[in-house]
């Protein structure tokens, strides 16, 4: 995001539901709206009366008589929520940069708890980065795990009971990342990750677990780093860009979120991720609050 918004500007700019449908409107069909059935851009605008007495703003396509909303098909689709909040929602939680609890949207929009929580899933399940995950990480990659949830600090394996692993790499070169929550730490189950998400030829950088061994004899370069002596050898090899990304997450975690259900961390983990991936880019998301769309 070039320049932030702030809150002020967008009350004032958003505070119609006209205002809100126009501009995203112009957000979704940049050459005029386009029916969603048959693709013809002959579209008749008309406003009518909801069942709750709330002016509905709809299409119709003067071909094949279609009606439809501007936010159908879209994360906003089927919700009684009028755009004023859900554009507020989305300005909630993309500026926070430890994430929003569904209390807290609950507080600041005056919603429900349950309207609250589902604003927030669907604005997480939009978050996620289908394009960007076709690409495979290249160059030096720093691979760790780490235990959320259970209470304490427990060493790896045995100890981590009650905790769930989650796995993230980040790409040095752009500084992106992925996360995965997993059921073990088993070898297989990190290879499988590891794969997924680097290419060949990649240069794995972890610590010394014994399920990161084979990546020795793989198709990837790899390097370890022993945290017992210390943090950084030769200057280059080290995991501190993930060790960020723990610490980062885990305060999102404890501050924010209090508890994640291993239900939903995949989604926290999508949102966190989002966030951290895009916080020097205009998000998809972002692009509901900018000026000159
Ligand atoms: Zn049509």
């Amino acid at each position: 995001m070039d320049k932030h918004p702030s809150i002020f500007e967008i009350l004032k700019r958003f505070d119609t539901e006209e205002k809100c449908v126009q501009h995203f409107e112009r957000i979704r069909w940049p050459h005029g709206p386009t029916c969603i059935k048959c693709g013809s851009t002959r579209i008749m605008k008309f406003k009518t009366l909801g069942k709750t007495k709330k002016i509905r703003y709809l299409y119709e396509c003067v071909d094949c008589r279609y009606q439809f909303s501007v936010t159908v098909g879209t994360v906003f689709h089927d919700s009684h929520l009028p755009l004023t909040k859900w554009f507020l929602g989305i300005y909630l939680i993309c500026s926070a940069k430890k994430g929003v609890s569904a209390k807290q949207l609950q507080r600041q929009l005056s919603v429900s708890y349950k309207t609250a929580w589902y604003m927030a899933h669907r604005i997480r399940l939009a978050m996620q980065d289908d394009d960007d995950f076709c690409q495979k990480f290249a160059g030096v990659c720093e691979v760790d795990e780490t235990y959320i949830g259970g209470k304490g600090k427990g060493p790896r394996g045995r100890g981590a009971a009650n905790k769930i692993p989650v796995v993230a790499i980040k790409e040095r070169t752009s500084g992106k990342i992925r996360m995965k929550a997993l059921n073990n730490v088993k070898k297989s189950t990190l290879a499988s990750f590891i794969r997924t998400h680097a290419e060949p030829g990649a240069e794995i950088h972890t610590d010394e677990f014994t399920s990161y061994k084979w990546l020795d004899s793989s198709e990837f370069v790899h390097n370890t780093v022993n945290h017992k002596e210390t943090y950084v050898k030769a200057g280059k090899i080290h995991t501190n860009g993930i060790e960020n990304v723990w610490s980062l997450f885990k305060r999102a975690i404890t501050g924010v979120f209090h508890k994640v259900s291993d239900k939903y961390l995949p989604l926290y983990l999508n949102e966190f991720s989002y966030r951290f991936n895009h916080r020097e880019q205009v998000c998809l998301l972002y692009r509901v609050l900018e000026t000159s769309c």
